[in-house]
């Protein structure tokens, strides 16, 4: 077969964006296929702001991919010359026998990372914003902070064209087909071949990967921005990101930032979805009364005048971790999938590691507790 490409990445958007550049600046001749215009709202990848973090409570294996992560972000903003991340600290409190602090002691233990220990007095003395309740511990991590989401995939967009990148926007890849020596995708916009192809789908990750029967499911999520009334609640305030554990649930937000309010949103609970393409796009009462609960509860000097609204797509795997692997039927497809709501802040190293599992041939980054074989 005769390529028209080295490599075709389905799916422009966090992963996408990443895996589009670290092709191009491979040398490969690569081509991005995008069903909407590049950094849209309809994914799992705008809303102004992601979390990163390195104390990862979630699994101490994912450290070192982060470690990476954070390189590959500094070596994004020096070539692209913006201002990608914003270091705010981060602090998450919760139980101490919870899901949350444990998990940031435990990878902090386990890779020596610097993590500042609050009880619920030191808390409201250090941060007069927040109110823990008896009892409840706080985790510190100075080296963590923010990613602008829009800004990012923009960044990598614009960066991998310059390396010779081409990307099809507003083009919908409708199906592909593997064969020992090449892949055909079909598209709205027409028929392409390539050597290789990289499959980033996020929410639609399991139509595109109909035939594996990926145990994904797809969850709203809903983002709400209100006024921030005191300063306390601003980066000049010294407001850092922040994470809660809560008897209702997981709760997280970020500081009133370039002109928008504080930005608050609920981790857990989600509402599952048929069709991601098709999802209520409204503030559901419902949403809007937990997240004013727990602003009364833990942030008490905010206002509950809303500012802002949208919903986002979490597509989780059945442990809540990712899935990157090759293809089991097609050694020539790679993909990414059930980024299960934390994926962002780590799309560089998932990028580049799909790049490096097709045209190079393999990856020695740290990458076997995500394999598809677990399931
Ligand atoms: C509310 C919310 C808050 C979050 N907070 C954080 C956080 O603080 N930190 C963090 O690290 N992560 C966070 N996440 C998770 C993170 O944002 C996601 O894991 C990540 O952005 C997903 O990237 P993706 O590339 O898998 O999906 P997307 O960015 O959605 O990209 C998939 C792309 O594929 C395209 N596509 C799909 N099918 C086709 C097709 N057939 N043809 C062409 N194109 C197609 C879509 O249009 C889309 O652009 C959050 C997610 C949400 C929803």
């Amino acid at each position: 077969m005769r390529h028209d490409y080295d490599v075709i990445v389905a799916g422009v958007g966090g992963v996408g964006s990443a895996a589009l550049y670290y092709a191009a600046r491979a040398g490969k001749k690569v081509l991005g296929i995008e069903r909407h215009a590049i950094g849209h709202d309809l994914g799992s990848s705008h809303g102004h702001t992601r979390a990163i973090r390195l104390a990862y409570f979630e699994h101490v294996d994912y450290v070192p991919l982060l470690h990476e992560s954070y390189a590959l972000w500094e070596e994004l903003e020096r070539e692209c010359g913006e201002s990608l991340y914003r270091e705010l600290g981060l602090l998450e409190i919760g139980p101490p026998d919870g899901e949350v602090v444990p998990g940031v002691l435990a990878s902090a233990h386990e890779h020596g990372l610097d993590i500042e220990t609050l009880d619920d007095g030191e808390i409201s003395r250090r941060f007069p914003g927040f109110r823990a309740a008896p009892g409840q511990v706080g985790v510190l991590e100075h080296r963590a902070g923010v990613l602008f989401v829009e800004r990012c995939i923009h960044a990598y967009v614009n960066t991998a064209r310059k390396h010779g990148a081409e990307v099809l926007e507003n083009t919908e890849l409708l199906h592909w087909q593997a064969s020992s020596d090449g892949v055909r995708v079909a598209t709205s916009g027409g028929e392409f071949t390539s050597e290789h192809l990289i499959i980033a789908g996020g929410a639609w990750a399991g139509t595109l990967l109909g035939e594996l029967g990926l145990p994904l499911k797809v969850l709203r999520q809903s983002m709400f921005w209100y006024t921030a009334e005191s300063k306390v609640y601003t980066p000049e305030g010294s407001c850092p990101v922040f994470l809660f554990e809560t008897p209702r649930g997981v709760f997280y937000g970020f500081p009133a930032l370039e002109g928008r309010g504080l930005k608050v949103a609920e981790h857990s609970g989600g509402i599952p979805v048929k069709d991601p393409a098709k999802i209520d796009r409204e503030i559901r009462t419902q949403d809007q009364r937990n997240i004013e609960q727990f602003l009364a509860s833990y942030l008490p000097g905010m206002g509950h005048r809303l500012e802002g609204h949208a919903a986002c797509l979490y597509t989780m795997s059945p442990d809540g971790h990712f899935i990157l692997d090759r293809h089991p039927s097609h050694p020539r497809v790679v993909f990414a999938a059930g980024l299960s709501g934390h994926g962002f802040k780590m799309v560089p190293v998932l990028g580049r590691t799909l790049v490096k599992l097709t045209c190079a041939g393999g990856t020695n980054a740290p990458i076997d507790f995500l394999s598809l074989r677990r399931f």
